[in-house]
């Protein structure tokens, strides 16, 4: 059986066992694991003074992992810059936050090639590579130039804009020329997969052979779609016991027979968390025989704490939450737990189950496990109600379930919320089943497994 090689921007908070916040690195680790080892390739996370000259390399089991650090001016153009401050506002629809330099692109750039120069030399002639996020659009083109013709598949986290938001990158059309370097290209929904045939077909000229397979740049690739999913049983199971844990109890104790609105996320503005406090204080504004009875408790660990706008949405949340706590607080209620930091999946799990409302409303989002994961942790016989951002890729396949929301719509999202608080149980019980039913049949084994097939199949010759 040949390997996978798995390339993605971060390794190491995995390989050493760490809690991660990122819905990537729990997915892919359980891909590597299913397919019964390999390599994992990626940055360590730390950040020297000179860009390390050989990969650290230890194994656990029968997954190895190869890490290197970076140099303080590789982090600062490469991470900060490009990938955080260009690719990802701009991927997420915010050309007012998204920075424009020919620096941070060649800082870029070069450390795609220090991967490949780093990895190539590991790689064996029968192996898969399956890179991992808009990180690393170059890095199969780099490879390529060091001679490597090993299938290589791509799959982009994050959304894929519509061509008018994505030309306006000055350097798209070398971007996306280097992204047909890869022979699988998958996206997270249909709309993804659709905006990006859109560019090869208008902009790149491309040619279509079937419903997936393109011709362009001399090459021919393969565009699907793989919605990302999570470990339905898993957490199903871990839920019901997550209830019983100690955190849980102690949550539940607190809240008094209040009833529990729960956020979580990373303290990112693609999430809408502005928006999510307006609309909850809209709640207590217009119906107000919620206050004193309703609680919103929003997670939000902090990351990325060296790029500026993640440094003013923290600033901004911390003022809104003690404005709305100042306005409708009393001596023994406080609507809104504001946590500035991150939980375990387990705990996670057992505040999803003891909530009455997800509140999942970004402005964007590629998927958003979140969201499965709050549906999976429920009690099937009381379940809570999922409200879901029509924005999150996520509502491509749980909207037979979800109430399903329009973020910038305060007022609406509050309407939810109250339409959610006094659902009755049978309607909660039917959309649970509905949404429970999708996620038993893609769970993260169908994705994986949908990926790794397509991938084995090429090069691509024959139409599929
Ligand atoms: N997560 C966690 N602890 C936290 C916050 C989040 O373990 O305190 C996990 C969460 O359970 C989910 C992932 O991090 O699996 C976040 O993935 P999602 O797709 O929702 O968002 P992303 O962070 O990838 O944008």
């Amino acid at each position: 059986m040949s390997r996978l090689v798995i390339i993605s921007n971060r390794v190491a908070p995995i390989a050493e066992g760490k809690a991660s916040s990122g819905g990537l690195a729990v997915a892919v680790l359980e891909a590597l694991k299913k397919a019964g080892g390999g390599i994992w390739f990626g940055w360590s996370g730390e950040v020297l003074a000179e860009t390390q000259s050989e990969p650290n390399l230890f194994r656990t089991g029968k997954i190895e992992y190869a890490t290197i650090d970076l140099s303080i001016r590789d982090h600062d153009e490469y991470y900060n810059g490009y990938a955080n401050a260009t690719l990802w506002p701009l991927f997420h629809y915010r050309l007012d936050l998204t920075e424009f330099s020919r620096r941070t692109y060649s800082g870029y750039l070069r450390v795609n090639a220090l991967f490949a120069s780093r990895l190539a030399p590991l790689v064996e002639a029968e192996d898969r590579l399956w890179v991992h996020d808009y990180h690393l659009i170059p890095l199969a083109e780099e490879l390529r130039k060091i001679g490597l013709s090993t299938p290589m598949g791509f799959f982009l986290h994050t959304p894929f804009p519509v061509p008018e938001i994505l030309v306006a990158l000055p350097n798209h059309a070398t971007l996306m020329r280097s992204l047909c370097a890869y022979d699988l290209i998958g996206f997270q929904t249909n709309a993804d997969r659709d905006a990006f045939v859109h560019y090869l077909v208008v902009e790149a000229g491309a040619e279509m052979l079937s419903e997936k397979l393109f011709r362009v740049h001399g090459r021919t690739i393969r565009v699907e779609a793989f919605p990302i999913s999570i470990e339905t049983e898993d957490i199903v199971k871990l839920s019901a016991q997550a209830e019983k844990a100690r955190q849980a109890e102690r949550l539940r104790e607190s809240l008094k027979g209040s009833e529990l609105i729960i956020g979580v996320d990373r303290l990112d503005y693609s999430k809408g968390l502005p928006e999510r406090l307006l609309a909850f204080q809209a709640l207590l504004d217009n119906y107000a025989g919620n206050r004193g009875h309703v609680t919103l408790m929003q997670i939000a660990p902090p990351t990325r704490s060296d790029v500026a706008e993640y440094q003013e949405i923290r600033q901004t949340l911390e003022s809104l939450a003690g404005h709305i706590n100042g306005a409708f607080a009393e001596f023994d209620w406080v609507p809104i737990r504001y946590l500035n930091k991150s939980f375990s999946r387990r705990n996670l799990l057992g505040f999803f189950r003891a909530a009455k409302i997800g509140l999942v409303t970004p402005l964007r989002d590629g998927m958003n496990l979140v969201a499965k994961e709050f549906v999976a942790a429920q009690d099937p016989a009381d379940p809570g109600v999922l409200i879901l951002s029509r924005f999150a890729g996520a509502a491509s396949e749980l909207s037979c379930g979800a109430l399903i929301v329009n973020p910038y719509d305060i007022e609406g999202v509050a309407e939810n919320l109250q339409r959610a608080l006094s659902m009755p149980a049978e309607e909660r019980r039917e959309r649970y089943d509905a949404m429970i039913e999708v996620l038993s049949h893609n769970n993260i084994d169908v994705w994986r497994q949908r990926f790794v097939d397509a991938l084995d199949q090429a090069p691509y010759t024959d139409s599929v």
